[in-house]
């Protein structure tokens, strides 16, 4: 790790999370569900990454490992400058707190049986980290978020669904994280809300110097918010770069037919890449260049080999388009 970059706050180097498939009565191991497939990716203090890809690519299994509720297959998760695949549960845990996690529904994730009280300090409570009293610091937390004192009473089936993210971010807050990963935070809400609630993540990075891992399958809500932008596509990173090139000047086929589809208004459609067929099954992964079946520029060795990642101009990109 000598040359990592003295400001990187969570390094993943080659991570794989495979899931096994088993099958007869002894449970026979017959295959793996590749969902996490040999992904390096940087994420520094007080930036957030989005990480976007259709449905069933693998990004919040992704997430999910780099918190730990996921075991990794292979690689390296690095906080901090601590390797968190070594450590053992009990080693675990004063690193667990300051990585968390918002989810897409935040309705099923509240306790319908607590009370806001409860579920904004309960956390906090555990890690000792109240000073003063628990009602006080729930005042706190609401207000943060853009909520009431009113709400510390109330349970979570009172309150819409932009609300109760604003309390699933307030239960986040509450043990004093350094990185959270929203696992597409924003896309069961309206559009207004959705701009009212990647609002209060940005106020929140910026005042408490947060890094987010951003996880969403629309790219047009990843670039409102990312500083970096990872393209995820059947287990692996395709391409990695800074939003505004990623966006503007896509250099992936595959990134390239996300960014035709993020709506444009006074744009017509007729430019738009339309790709066929679905995702293939992470289960069994086409040879080479996994995009290839669907790839509208893919060549003959496309579906021979997996083609190296290159850095062009300050990005990064698997595609054979770009071997030298
Ligand atoms: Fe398309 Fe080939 Fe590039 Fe894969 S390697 S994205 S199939 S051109």
């Amino acid at each position: 790790m000598a040359n990592e970059p003295n400001n990187t706050l969570i390094n993943l180097r080659h991570l794989k999370t495979w899931f096994p498939i088993r099958r007869g009565v002894v449970g026979r191991t017959v295959g793996h569900i590749r969902a996490v497939d040999d992904v390096s990716l940087e994420i520094h203090d007080g930036e957030t990454v989005g990480l976007v890809g259709e449905s069933g690519c693998g990004k919040t299994t992704l997430g999910r490992t780099l918190l730990g509720l996921e075991t990794a297959t292979a690689g390296e998760v690095w906080f901090e400058g601590t390797d968190l695949l070594t450590l053992s549960e009990r080693q675990m845990r004063p690193h667990r707190r300051k990585l968390q996690m918002i989810f897409q529904d935040p309705f099923s994730s509240l306790n319908p049986r607590m009370t806001v009280l409860d579920i904004v300090t309960e956390g906090a409570a555990l890690h000792g980290l109240i000073q003063g009293s628990r009602e006080g610091e729930a005042r706190r937390l609401l207000q943060e978020v853009g909520l009431g004192d009113d709400a510390m009473h109330r349970y979570p089936h009172e309150f819409s669904g932009g609300q109760r993210q604003r309390l699933g971010i307030a239960r986040a807050l509450s043990v004093q994280p350094t990185f959270i990963v929203c696992d597409e935070a924003v896309s069961a809400l309206d559009v207004s809300v959705q701009a009212q609630v990647i609002n209060l993540l940005m106020d929140l990075r910026e005042r408490r110097g947060l890094s987010y891992l951003f996880i969403s399958h629309d790219l047009s809500v990843v670039k409102l918010i990312s500083h970096r932008i990872a393209v995820m596509y059947l287990g692996r990173v395709v391409e990695s770069g800074p939003s505004r090139e990623v966006i503007e000047e896509p250099l992936h086929p595959y990134t390239k037919a996300l960014v035709s589809a993020i709506p444009v208004p006074g744009r017509d459609r007729t430019d738009r890449i339309v790709l066929e067929g679905e995702i293939p099954s992470p289960a069994n992964p086409p040879s080479g260049c996994a995009f290839h079946p669907r790839c509208p520029s893919a060549m003959a060795m496309c579906s021979q080999m997996w083609p190296t990642e290159r850095e062009i101009d300050g990005r990064r990109a698997c595609c054979h388009l770009y071997d030298a």
